[in-house]
């Protein structure tokens, strides 16, 4: 099964996607993860990501489509993944059907994790203070929300053409919502 968790920075996506990992037993992929481990080992990829990174842009889809194909051509990923993170533009979820359909897979849900913006904002303050991540600044994080609005909540409708989102409300206690995921799947 594959399945894609979308939803603005501070949404809970990731936490969700933790723990739908463990329960369906389907390695949750973030490229978030992926692009910090870069830019700690100071790889060639996480080198070029740091600059975009930093101030909450995307990271270009020259840079992220390689990494994509990488891990969904990867052993591990062939009963499913679960997408977290990616992908953020139409020209990474193109890459993503085009992968999984020469493997004879496809897309077959989309989570759409909902939250107000306010709650975003105190969300983001709250882990700024414990995580300490370089892109948690007031202005960067401004700057994820709408890099989000512009470039990636407009995969909601290319996903609903299809019938494949579910709305998530993101509000509530983790075991709550992780209750509305697991209906959301049928599993
Ligand atoms: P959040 O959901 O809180 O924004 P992420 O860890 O998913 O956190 O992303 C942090 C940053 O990593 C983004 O602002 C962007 O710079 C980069 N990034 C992660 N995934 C992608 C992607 N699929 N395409 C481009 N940039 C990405």
């Amino acid at each position: 099964m594959n399945l894609i968790l979308l939803g603005a920075p501070g949404s809970g996506k990731g936490t969700q996607g933790a723990l739908l990992s463990t329960r369906l037993n389907i390695p949750k992929i973030a490229t978030g993860d992926l692009i910090r481990t870069a830019m700690k080992d100071g790889t060639p990829l996480g080198t070029r990501a740091k600059e975009y990174y930093d101030q909450g842009l995307l990271v270009p889809d020259e840079i992220i489509l390689g990494l994509i194909e990488e891990v969904l051509q990867s052993p591990g990923a062939k009963r499913g993944v679960i997408m977290d993170g990616f992908p953020r533009t139409s020209g990474q979820a193109e890459a993503v059907d085009r992968l999984l359909h020469a493997r004879g897979q496809q897309v077959d849900r989309v989570l759409l994790v909902d939250v107000p913006e306010e709650e975003l904002v105190r969300r983001m303050r709250r882990r700024a203070a414990l995580e300490g991540r370089s892109d948690d600044t007031i202005d960067a994080f401004r700057r994820r929300l709408g890099v989000y609005r512009e470039q990636t909540a407009p995969l909601v409708a290319y996903y609903r053409e299809r019938d494949l989102v579910s709305v998530v409300p993101g509000i509530g206690t983790v075991e709550d919502i992780a209750e509305r995921v697991k209906l959301a799947v049928g599993r």
